[in-house]
């Protein structure tokens, strides 16, 4: 699932390719990604509109349009985006084409068909935008607001907590077990339990593991020293060896060091 890293890689591509750009028409392939407004309203008002600048938020994506409209991508499970020129080029599982006035095209992909596009007035208009948490890797995110966080919500697990989007913005599944390994803390961890020493160490894993993996997140694979990657290749912990623990926590699964973690 694409988390922070990885749609910061997503907006780099936007960047590159289609920022000036302007769209002459649009092609739908399956409507239900669309979330607002209908289909046939989102492809005649994205026809003749340059796209003129993009920023993340959280997972968001977010593209402003030259009539002050932005155009919202949220990638669910593997959303991504191509850019391409011929017809025979066109990626699997496109679900919507933008056709570009200089003739190359940007396909938006949903392997799983489950992702969230919008084409709005105002991002706050979207309700997880209006209600996200702070950027990880903004000034605004300190360790007094993680302290808050927590503060708020004692008798949460940490890392359900993590993955609220009204915490902190844009860490998922995978780096959140990254953090926590990294903080030395177990998923499972009620909130009330991390003092103020850890809240720190926490702080600083979850600025450190993001910011770090913005640079390896382009590649396919995670990186071997994850947690995922090693226990599938049947590895214990980067950092003691231990086997590596699987529990789900708050409907999720967890990877963690029953040693390094406490
Ligand atoms: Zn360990």
């Amino acid at each position: 699932m694409p988390e922070l890293p990885e749609v910061e890689t997503r907006l780099h591509y936007l960047r590159r390719t289609a920022i000036g750009r302007t769209i002459d028409r649009v092609r739908i392939y399956a409507p239900g990604n669309i979330k607002t407004p209908s289909a046939r309203v989102f492809a005649r008002n994205l026809q003749g509109r340059r796209i003129v600048d993009a920023r993340r938020r959280g997972k968001y994506l977010i593209a402003s349009l030259d009539d002050g409209r932005a155009l919202i991508l949220h990638f669910s499970m593997g959303g991504d985006l191509h850019y391409y020129r011929g017809e025979d080029e066109r990626p699997d599982y496109t679900r919507i084409e933008f056709f570009f006035e200089n003739e190359w095209r940007l396909a938006f992909t949903c392997p799983r068909n489950i992702c969230r596009v919008m084409l709005v007035d105002d991002p706050m208009l979207v309700r997880g935008i209006r209600e996200m948490g702070p950027e990880p890797l903004g000034d605004e995110f300190t360790v007094t607001k993680l302290e808050g966080v927590l503060r708020r919500s004692p008798l949460r697990q940490i890392k359900p907590l993590l993955l609220d989007q009204s915490s902190v913005a844009g860490v998922g599944n995978i780096y959140a077990d990254e953090i926590l390994h990294a903080a030395f803390i177990r998923p499972d961890t009620r909130a009330s339990a991390i003092d103020p020493e850890r809240v720190k160490l926490l702080y600083r894993a979850i600025r450190r593991v993001l910011k770090n993996s913005i640079r390896t997140a382009r590649e396919e694979d995670f990186p071997a020293s994850f947690l995922i990657a090693r226990e599938a290749r049947g590895l214990g912990c980067p950092r003691c060896g231990s086997g590596i623990s699987k529990k789900r926590v708050g409907g999720r699964t967890s990877r963690y060091c029953p040693r390094c973690q406490k």
